[in-house]
């Protein structure tokens, strides 16, 4: 892995070369640092003008893959014309497409009940924080207390057993959050592909860059599909060497200044077709 910065130059005439460019970036984490209650984590107005000016260009197309619900991060990112996917890549939105797992419809009812008992088998756990996301589940326990995290860990293994010894559902955790999806694998991956695919048929570019950015574990199955030449796979955070992304950046600041110095080379490119 190595800071993006240090890699420039390659970086800088891949997008020079490009007639096109997806732009897709997580959310927690990667626009904004994460924050100790989820609907605080709010984008800062620097980053989101220059999304917006990003958003704008002819020749790139911007979409947002998020971990939360698709209409909530739709609703934090409040950029007009730009894809969206929501649930992991399970549902998407974009000018003129949307796209929902079927599979992921078909484990709703289990979805539902199994917010139903961690409602009230975490109730006794401080700080605990069940978001319900219709497809998926998180389970917050940034604010729990040290001591008890084993205990909600205890509760989220006994609700879960059944579900996963049945294969209706899977576990993942990501920065003091646990996951409950449905037990199909690598659709932040597929999220992906199915954007790039939808870009492809939309524009017809000539050579298409995809520009993938990420801080955590959900984001690794993206990074795995997104790799030179023709694609960039950026972690945010300290260097990880256990991390599929090929780049770097240090945090959620530095996206910024990315996505300032994306924007001034992007000017310089005149026209592309
Ligand atoms: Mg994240």
């Amino acid at each position: 892995m190595q800071h993006l910065f240090q890699s420039w130059d390659s970086f800088s005439s891949s997008i020079r070369a490009a007639s096109h460019i997806l732009f897709l970036s997580d959310y927690d984490g990667t626009l904004t640092p994460i924050a100790g209650r989820p609907e605080e984590a709010f984008l800062s107005s620097g980053v989101k003008e220059k999304l917006r000016a990003l958003a704008e260009r002819p020749a790139v197309s911007t979409g947002i893959i998020s971990g939360r619900r698709l209409s909530d991060v739709e609703a934090l990112v409040g950029i007009e014309g730009i894809y969206y996917a929501g649930n992991h890549g399970l549902e998407i939105g974009g000018p003129g497409f949307t796209f929902v797992n079927e599979a992921a419809k078909a484990t709703q009812g289990e979805m539902k009940s199994l917010a139903e008992q961690f409602c009230s088998g975490l109730a006794g756990i401080q700080g605990i924080i069940v978001e319900d996301k219709g497809l998926s589940l998180s389970i917050h326990y940034r604010l729990v207390r040290e001591r008890e995290v084993e205990a909600a860990s205890e509760i989220l293994g006994q609700i879960t057993a059944p579900g996963l010894r049945a294969r209706k559902i899977k576990v993942t955790s990501g920065k003091k959050v646990w996951e409950v999806r449905p037990p199909m694998s690598r659709y932040e991956g597929k999220a992906v592909m199915t954007l790039r695919k939808e870009i492809r048929s939309a524009f017809r570019p000539r050579q298409l860059v995809t520009i993938y950015l990420g801080d955590d574990e959900t984001d690794e199955d993206a990074f795995r599909v997104t790799h030179r030449p023709q694609s960039w796979s950026i972690f945010i955070g300290p260097e990880n060497a256990s991390s599929s992304a090929e780049y770097s950046l240090n945090s959620p600041s530095e996206v910024e200044v990315f996505l300032s110095r994306l924007l001034e080379m992007e000017e310089g490119v005149a026209s592309r077709g």
